[in-house]
């Protein structure tokens, strides 16, 4: 059977592997099992959203209110925006691909950074477009300034902090870089870890109201998979100005959000203080990461997020190291499919990440 040739040079996105694959696959237990390797929030969700859902499982016959009236109201309270300014899509996954169906085609180009969220790229190839890749690892936006005037993309993406590496670009630079972009070419910025950033470092934050107030070409993306702890609920959204979110729109299929997940995503916002903690926790445990590096003397890139990208010594093999850990049940995400000899761990709880040093020092 013939297919849609753009099919042809799309390699699979491959998701972080399940538990339920390890256990299936190696015979390991599921509690002896341990995943770092999707940057989801190790202390889950809130018990005021696990209460909330556990009401609306007895109203599962309806379909979710299409407004999303609840969400949307909490998300503009939260970014002091309007209506007209909000898309929730089904994680933000789906927001970029509505983003690439809106601004891209065959003709298109889309500048991205040398290494980043995979799905741009897949994304393009869905709608035939060329990609254009940076050279250096983290976002240096002189280069990005430079392909931009000589290849004139469509879309460009930065995403900050950046997945997988955890840098994260100063907002200041980025305002200025924006401003030196025409109106025409789509910025996307990627904020699905812009709480940890901006927990992190005051100068790594992004105002989505301040970037659509300056600017009717940019769009911010966020998710609820990250600091939220709500990956499995598959909520994100895109702010930008209301003439691209109304393009957005007629992409977007009916009921894209489950009632479950808009009230757990609600719910959510209710509760910041929690997102607060786990992310205060998850730094603190990050600590032990640049600490257990410094022992083993491996390199690690500071990180604005929930993960940590080390970068192994040439003696050391990723993938002999990722399939090692998975054997006993430790799963983590292998980065040679992005051209490093690197392995990007989630931050987890610290039991999960004395487990972690405890294996990896014995493998290394
Ligand atoms: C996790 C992630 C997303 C999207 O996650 P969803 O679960 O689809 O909301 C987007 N961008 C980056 C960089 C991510 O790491």
């Amino acid at each position: 059977m013939k297919f849609n040739t753009k099919l042809e040079s799309i390699e699979t996105y491959e998701a972080g592997k399940p538990i339920e694959l390890v256990v299936r696959e190696f015979g390991i237990e599921p509690k002896d099992i341990v995943k770092l390797a999707s940057n989801e929030n190790p202390y889950g969700c809130s018990i005021k959203v696990q209460q909330a859902v556990g009401d609306i499982v007895q109203n599962m016959a309806l379909y979710p209110d299409d407004s999303m009236m609840k969400l949307k109201n909490a998300l503009t309270k939260k970014y002091d925006i309007l209506d007209e300014n909000l898309i929730i899509g089904s994680g933000s996954d789906q927001v970029i691909e509505f983003i690439m169906h809106a601004k891209a085609d065959e003709n298109a180009k889309i500048l991205i950074n040398s290494v980043t969220f995979a799905m741009y790229e897949i994304y393009a190839k869905h709608v035939g477009a060329e990609v254009i890749r940076t050279t250096s690892q983290e976002h240096n936006l002189d280069e990005f300034y430079t392909l931009y005037k000589k290849e004139n993309p469509d879309i460009i993406f930065l995403c900050t902090p950046n997945n997988p590496t955890g840098d994260a670009l100063n907002a200041v630079d980025m305002m200025e870089f924006l401003e030196k972009i025409d109106s025409d070419t789509l910025v996307v910025v990627d904020g699905a870890y812009m709480e940890y950033g901006a927990f992190k470092d005051e100068s790594k934050s992004v105002s989505p109201k301040e970037l659509i107030e300056k600017f009717d070409n940019v769009i911010y993306l966020g998710t609820f998979s990250k600091a939220y702890g709500l990956g499995g609920m598959r909520v994100g959204y895109g702010i930008s100005s209301a003439n691209i979110i109304k393009e957005l729109y007629k992409l977007r299929p009916p009921f894209n959000i489950t009632t479950l997940s808009l009230e757990a995503a609600s719910i959510a916002l209710e509760d910041e203080e929690f997102v607060n903690n786990c992310i205060a926790l998850s730094f603190e445990e990050m600590k032990r990461y640049e600490e257990f590096a410094k022992e083993q003397k491996i390199d690690i890139i500071e990180s604005y997020t929930n993960f940590v990208t080390l970068l192994l010594n040439a003696d050391q093999d990723s993938t002999t190291l990722s399939d090692a850990l998975l054997r006993r049940g430790m799963i983590v995400r292998n980065l040679k499919g992005y051209g490093m000899n690197a392995i990007r761990v989630t931050v987890g709880t610290k039991e999960q990440n004395d487990r972690f040093f405890a294996l990896c020092s014995e493998l290394l």
